[in-house]
């Protein structure tokens, strides 16, 4: 059995705590955050006994195989390097760093230290991403060429996560990391990337509109582009939608989780709806099963001692994306080479 703490105790740690839950071979045995309200709140709701508003007391105290890092941002380097001093295996939230630099820093810390250090890039663990994925690999439209990872949506993001309309950057940093990596997943990394963003929400501090243009090493084309500025007659919040188009057929993934593909053979739709798991509440349910998806590959890259797909150095390559991104976005959407780790 493999024991955890849980650092950061918020919004979406909930889901982490269900989901460890459901892992098998893992346990979350102590609870930390520096907001003692929202401490006790889950060490209640979850019946976890041990709890600290300090991260190095409990590093100190526990007996841990891991640490859950599940605070924002600007707190993850110094909490990585803490655990990895604790000689503690490490899984940490999206961003995983906002600079480069910091997130070398974590990645060295972890390799001098031995433990494993795995970024919680959840999204490419849907359920629906990775049937697309299955059918890109098989071959079903042929030699893919290009590829559109798209999330467009007016969800109120904003009540269950105000620092979203505080932060000075916001959907490339929150969302759009996701669906860089995404493309990532799909096509691989990529040599150039151009960005423009816009702020359409008067009420929010940074751009609420990105998109993106990307060449993949592949040879593969893709536009990212993601919204929280765009009314739709059915809103289709929190699902990602794929356009690729191959030698051979075409692939959509399409709202409602219908994958849609089409060769010389004909046109097949397959429902890739997710899983309603028994904590899971709509429409978050695509993103829970995926939060649940990822801790179990982290637990099985523990017991395997091997590297999980979302390293931290895998991560590099999608921070960026981000960075490169806001560089174009900042320079009238200048091409920017990227130098892939
Ligand atoms: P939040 O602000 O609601 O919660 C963070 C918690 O961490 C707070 O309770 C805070 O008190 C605690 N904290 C901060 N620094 C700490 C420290 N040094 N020691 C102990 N506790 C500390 O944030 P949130 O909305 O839950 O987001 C957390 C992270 O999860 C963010 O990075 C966010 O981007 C990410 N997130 C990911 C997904 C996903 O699908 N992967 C979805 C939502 C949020």
């Amino acid at each position: 059995m493999k024991k955890g703490a849980l650092i950061g105790c918020g919004f979406f740690a909930r889901n982490h705590m269900h989901a460890w839950a459901d892992v098998e071979g893992a346990a979350i045995t102590a609870l930390c955050d520096r907001d003692e309200n929202r401490l006790k709140e889950t060490a209640d709701r979850f019946g976890v006994e041990r709890t600290y508003t300090d991260a190095a007391d409990l590093l100190k105290s526990e007996e841990l195989d891991f640490v859950d890092i599940a605070t924002t941002v600007q707190t993850h380097r110094p909490l990585v390097e803490l655990a990895a001093g604790s000689r503690v295996h490490i899984i940490c939230q999206k961003p995983f760093a906002d600079a480069m630099e910091d997130g070398k820093a974590m990645i060295d810390a972890a390799a001098s230290a031995g433990v494993t250090l795995m970024v919680h890039e959840n999204f490419r663990w849907q359920s629906a991403i990775r049937a697309a994925k299955a059918e890109l690999d098989k071959g079903s439209i042929g030699m893919p060429f290009w590829g559109r990872v798209s999330f467009r949506s007016a969800y109120d993001v904003y009540s269950g996560q105000p620092y979203l309309a505080t932060d000075d950057r916001f959907i490339i940093q929150d969302l759009g990391i996701h669906i860089l990596d995404i493309a990532r997943f799909l096509f691989g990394d990529a040599h150039t990337i151009s960005a423009s963003t816009k702020r359409v929400n008067p009420a929010i501090r940074a751009e609420d509109v990105a998109t993106m243009m990307l060449v993949h090493e592949s040879g593969v084309t893709s536009v990212v582009d993601c919204s929280y500025a765009s009314r739709l007659p059915r809103e289709s919040f929190p699902e990602s939608l794929l356009e690729v188009d191959g030698s051979e057929g075409t692939l959509r993934l399409m709202p409602g989780y219908r994958l849609v593909l089409h060769n010389a053979s004909g046109t097949r739709e397959l429902d890739v709806s997710p899983p309603l798991l028994s904590w899971a509440a709509r429409p978050w349910h695509n993103i829970q099963e995926s939060v649940y998806n990822i801790q179990r590959h982290f637990i099985d890259c523990l017991n395997a001692s091997s590297a999980p797909e979302t390293s931290g150095l895998d991560n590099l390559n999608t921070l960026e994306l981000v960075e490169a991104a806001y560089l174009s976005a900042a320079e009238n959407s200048r091409t920017i080479k990227l130098d892939t780790a």
